[in-house]
């Protein structure tokens, strides 16, 4: 099912890619696992998945263990906490949603204690939604220009979520906000290339708005068991 799911998407994104001249090869698929197990993670790496997601510490933490030696890059792509950095910071990828100079020092602090380069995104909230975390459009430029100081920090590029609703269309004016946020920025000598935008439902529009990074869970792994933070933030 994961491989007929996985070559669906692919399918689906080199159209999305089609429709406005772009390239299938810059769309980087990242499955999200969240909830799933480490063996779902293991089929996925079979068929040709190496960029996984993950949205809480501690889960990814223990999927990492059980799946050393495995091809994988480790995204994490949920709100981390800056106590909790330390856990990933020696093996984790990317990290797709940094919003402030509290976290981006710690990433820092870590990084350089592994002696490695941290690569980074700037979550930004391009919708109303006021759920989701994330630094307001206006804060961004600073927030770049500050964490690209950091030493070790690497910060690539910038991330967002749509608005949760049901018309992909709805997320058309959150993706096309962060690109030409991205430009704005850009235009000032920093280097953005990542853009992180797009889940199941909006994925289509992100990769027609500039998405380089789609984050997909649902298409490919069906729908997960609704999973309570609290535990999350009681077990590290
Ligand atoms: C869970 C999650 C996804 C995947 O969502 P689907 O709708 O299942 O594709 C993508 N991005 C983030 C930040 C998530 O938390």
């Amino acid at each position: 099912m994961i491989a007929e799911n996985v070559l669906n998407i692919k399918q689906r994104i080199s159209s999305a890619c089609k429709k406005v001249g772009r390239n299938a090869d810059e769309i980087t698929l990242v499955a999200v696992t969240k909830t799933f197990s480490a063996e779902t993670i293991r089929q996925a790496v079979e068929v040709g998945i190496n960029d996984i997601g993950e949205s809480y510490v501690q889960e990814m933490v223990k999927k990492h263990e059980k799946l050393k030696g495995e091809d994988i890059k480790w995204h994490f792509i949920g709100h981390l906490q800056t106590n909790k950095v330390k856990y990933i910071a020696d093996w984790v990828h990317l990290i797709h949603a940094v919003d402030s100079i509290k976290l981006g020092n710690e990433i820092s602090k870590w990084a350089t204690k592994y002696k490695r380069r941290m690569d980074v995104l700037i979550e930004i909230k391009t919708s109303g939604q006021f759920t989701h975390f994330g630094v307001p459009v206006e804060d961004a430029n600073m927030l770049v220009k500050e964490l690209s100081k950091l030493p070790n920090v690497n910060v690539c590029g910038l991330m967002t979520i749509g608005p949760f609703l049901p018309d992909p269309e709805y997320s058309r004016g959150s993706f096309r906000t962060l690109r030409l946020l991205r430009d704005s920025i850009e235009n000032e000598g920093y280097k953005l290339p990542v853009l992180s935008m797009g889940m199941t439902n909006d994925f289509e529009v992100a990769i027609e708005e500039g998405a380089t990074m789609v984050r997909i869970g649902t298409a490919i792994f069906g729908s997960r068991k609704i999973r309570n933070q609290q535990d999350e933030n009681n077990s590290i």
